[in-house]
């Protein structure tokens, strides 16, 4: 029997939807139940607040503290899509 695979949408990637959707892409599901996982955000690149302070000193730069998602998800199965 084929069984259609799940999408998840995750909207927001901040933290939780970021680290939600590493999860759920590193869990071991059985093949034909992996579900494909789209993560939405408005903005084409995570920002890591925690060290928001240092770009605004000069010690890191954009993307150190903001790197695009498409290269964070490069190598999982996440699909990354732009929108509000
Ligand atoms: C300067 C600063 C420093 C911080 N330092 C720390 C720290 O050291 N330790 C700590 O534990 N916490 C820290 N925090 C708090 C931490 O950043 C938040 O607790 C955390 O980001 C909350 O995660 P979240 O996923 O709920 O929301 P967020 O990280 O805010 O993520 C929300 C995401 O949703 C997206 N989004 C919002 N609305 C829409 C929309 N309508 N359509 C599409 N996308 C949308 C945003 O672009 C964003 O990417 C800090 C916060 C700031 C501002």
């Amino acid at each position: 029997m084929n069984v259609t695979p799940a999408q998840i949408y995750i909207l927001g990637g901040g933290f939780g939807g970021l680290y939600t959707a590493l999860q759920l892409d590193r869990f071991s599901w059985k093949t034909s139940l992996k579900p494909q996982i789209i993560l939405i955000d408005k903005n084409d690149r995570f920002l890591f607040t925690p060290f928001l302070y240092k770009f605004v000193t000069q010690e890191l730069q954009q993307w150190e503290i903001a790197p695009p998602y498409l290269k964070l998800l490069a190598g999982t199965h996440i699909r990354f899509c732009r929108g509000q």
